[in-house]
């Protein structure tokens, strides 16, 4: 069972790029999304056993949400119904590519969770925790992650890391900290472009110098993922390339997430790090032909059409 903890949200998207939410605009949604969630979601689609812990809350977005994961195949028992609403993230892009958000998470049920007896049991069962560092600033998620991953690696399990780093988010209290000791307990790291060299604290592109500091914590895959460019994994003494599909771009939210979860499950169930590379590069890709953080996910049969 591959284990992730965090928040569960709605995105809804402005229609037309610009800047802010200053004046009315004409929006859609609500999508599921939230990092984790489109983790367990593209995780469970190619067939791994998922489960999930988080909250939402009694109103349609939570339904909307709860409805989208379970269909996937992701196991809800840890995800509790919350007295507060379900989380939202209202996301415009602009024309440069960035994006501005409104995001409504520590209020919401998700950031409100206190874990109990169905979260322990999603814990005990977990042979591998994944773990969003955007995820990382909701207290609760981060004294989960730090007490499961010790426990889950005692017994022979495994830990993969995305930093997701979110510049809004990295100067919350404790933060860095979490950071470094979660990637202290990490077998696979998936960094996307400058999280390599930042996390690390090594010369942005100095892509040797990253490599040793993450060999010296005991890291031993290093998957960098490099937007449209495609993604390189390095293992011990090794590494490979795979260019990234060429496809047309619609929304890019959701590629690390969907490529992450494609990467652990293949590097889970053995597949040689070459093949589970491509499968990662084509869930990226295939997850940002559709509008929505996780409509683009492909089912197995999918993904297997696509590089076939
Ligand atoms: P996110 O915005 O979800 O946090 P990320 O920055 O973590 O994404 P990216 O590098 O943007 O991750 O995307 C992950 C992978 O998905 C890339 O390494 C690539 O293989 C694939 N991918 C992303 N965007 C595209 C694209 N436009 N065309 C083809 N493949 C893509
Ligand atoms: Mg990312």
């Amino acid at each position: 069972m591959i284990l992730v903890a965090g928040e569960i949200l709605v995105e809804i998207m402005a229609d037309a790029p610009g800047v802010g939410f200053r004046a009315p605009i004409a929006l859609t949604g609500p999508y599921p999304s939230g990092a984790p969630a489109i983790f367990a979601a593209q995780a469970a689609r190619l067939g791994a056993s998922v489960a999930m812990i988080s909250a939402v809350g009694r109103d349609d977005f939570g339904a909307v949400t709860l409805d989208r994961l379970r269909a996937d195949g992701v196991d809800m028992s840890a995800v509790s119904l919350g007295d507060r609403p379900t989380g939202t993230a209202f996301v415009r892009y602009r024309t440069d590519g960035g994006r501005d958000f409104v995001f409504n998470l520590r209020h919401a049920a998700c950031g409100a969770l206190r874990p109990g007896k169905a979260a322990a049991r999603a814990v005990a069962a977990a042979a591998h925790l994944h773990v969003m560092g955007s995820s990382l600033p909701i207290p609760w998620v981060r004294r989960l992650v730090l007490t499961a991953a010790p426990q889950i690696k005692a017994r022979g399990g495994t830990v993969s890391f995305d930093p997701n780093l979110r510049r809004e988010v990295m100067d919350s209290p404790g933060m860095a900290e979490a950071m470094q000791a979660v990637l202290g307990m990490t077998d696979v790291f998936l960094p996307s472009g400058e999280e390599l060299w930042l996390l690390t604290g090594t010369r942005a592109g100095d892509d040797a110098a990253a490599l040793a500091d993450l060999r010296a914590r005991g890291v031993g895959l290093v998957v960098h993922k490099q937007g449209a460019a495609g993604a390189r994994v390095h293992a011990a003494g090794t590494s490979a390339f795979c260019p990234g599909f060429a496809v047309r771009e619609v929304d890019p939210t959701g590629a690390g997430d969907c490529f992450g979860a494609a990467f652990v499950t293949g590097w889970r169930a053995g597949l040689p790090l070459p093949e589970a590379l491509r499968r990662a590069c084509a869930a990226g890709a295939l997850a940002v032909t559709r509008r929505g953080p996780m409509e683009g996910a492909p089912w197995a049969a999918e993904l297997n059409a696509f590089l076939a």
